[in-house]
């Protein structure tokens, strides 16, 4: 197949670098002109359990620079950058090109719609872990999977074509067709997780340093799937709350991704996880006000970085 990785950043140059050892012809589309020189020039160096490695047969481009159609679109920009990347790239999307989000939060399939229709849209979710260590540079320590499924639910021959294409680059992924329950629990792991963090500087086993902090985790999580429930999704509130105690008990020294982004003076991907979680919840008349005030207090932290105040 021909892919196309769009925002090749972490997860984007760990698929991307994968997938091209496997042998699948892969472009990543970045507008890091620093990483896409990086790579230009070295390829992606790529460290994970195996012994690290040049991956060199990696095409890179802006997106408004790239050339031929894909056969396939792998979106892996920040939720909030994913419009702004695929108008860009609208140029190359050609009438069978489909594009597969394994973005976390909600709202991803609704920004991909409007630029192809929901029959070419694929969507999941992964628990691959991948840090950018700088300019060129991935690591990616620990094991994942993917779950993923056509949007619309059809189980379409390109869905069997691209389980296979990430599996056989040792991404262990499966077609789910609960793949919307396995999403939106990852919503609550990260609305609880994340947005804590986020907002008190700390690392996930921080949150155990009082049991407050354990205690307002698991009722973020839970207000998240009481919200799928109250609209029709079948997510597993025992399995959430088993993954955050694990994650506090386990993930030592682990600064999620939003306090990374609040450090760094970024934007996060609070809309689409706490904000789109509560604009749900409003819609289902469901409360949710510890989910309510987190995606408060993260809005105002972020104001603060991203503004230097
Ligand atoms: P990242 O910030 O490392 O990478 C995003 C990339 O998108 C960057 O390289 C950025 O330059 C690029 N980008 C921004 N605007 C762009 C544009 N207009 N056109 C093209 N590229 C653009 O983020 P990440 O950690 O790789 O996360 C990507 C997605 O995957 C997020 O939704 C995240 O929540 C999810 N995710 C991350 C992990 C992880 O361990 N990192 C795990 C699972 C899911």
């Amino acid at each position: 197949m021909k892919i196309a990785i769009l925002g090749a950043g972490a997860m984007g140059s760990l698929f991307g670098a994968r997938l091209a050892e496997a042998g699948q012809a892969v472009t990543l589309l970045d507008i890091d002109d620093a990483h896409l020189g990086a790579i230009r020039s070295h390829g992606l160096r790529l460290q994970t359990a195996a012994p690290d490695r040049w991956v060199t047969n990696l095409a890179v481009s802006r997106p408004e620079q790239a050339g031929a159609q894909p056969d396939l679109i792998i979106v892996f920009t920040k939720s909030m950058h994913t419009r702004a990347a695929l108008t860009s790239l609208r140029h190359a999307i050609g009438p069978g090109t489909y594009l597969l989000t394994l973005q976390n939060g909600l709202g991803n399939v609704e920004k991909l719609r409007e630029f192809v229709p929901l029959e070419r849209i694929l969507a999941g979710v992964t628990t691959w872990p991948a840090d950018l260590v700088g300019p060129g540079h991935v690591r990616s320590h620990g094991e994942g999977a993917i779950r993923m499924m056509s949007a619309d639910g059809t189980v379409r021959p390109i869905v069997g074509q691209v389980v296979d294409a990430l599996a056989n680059a040792g991404l262990r992924c499966i077609a789910d067709p609960d793949v919307w329950a396995a999403i939106w629990e990852k919503v609550a792991f990260n609305a609880a997780l994340n947005t804590l963090c986020a907002v008190l500087g700390c690392t996930v086993d921080q949150l155990d340093l009082t049991p407050d902090g354990r205690r307002l985790a698991l009722s973020i999580a839970l207000e998240v799937v009481s919200v799928a429930r109250a609209r029709g999704i079948d997510a597993n509130p025992a399995s959430v709350e088993a993954s955050v105690i694990h994650a506090i008990e386990n993930h030592r020294g682990h600064q999620p991704s939003m306090l990374q982004d609040i450090l760094a003076g970024r934007r996060t991907e609070i809309e689409s996880i706490g904000g789109a979680v509560v604009a749900e919840a409003r819609a289902a008349g469901v409360a949710v006000p510890d989910t309510a005030c987190l995606l408060h207090l993260v809005r105002l932290a972020e104001a603060r970085a991203v503004t230097g105040a």
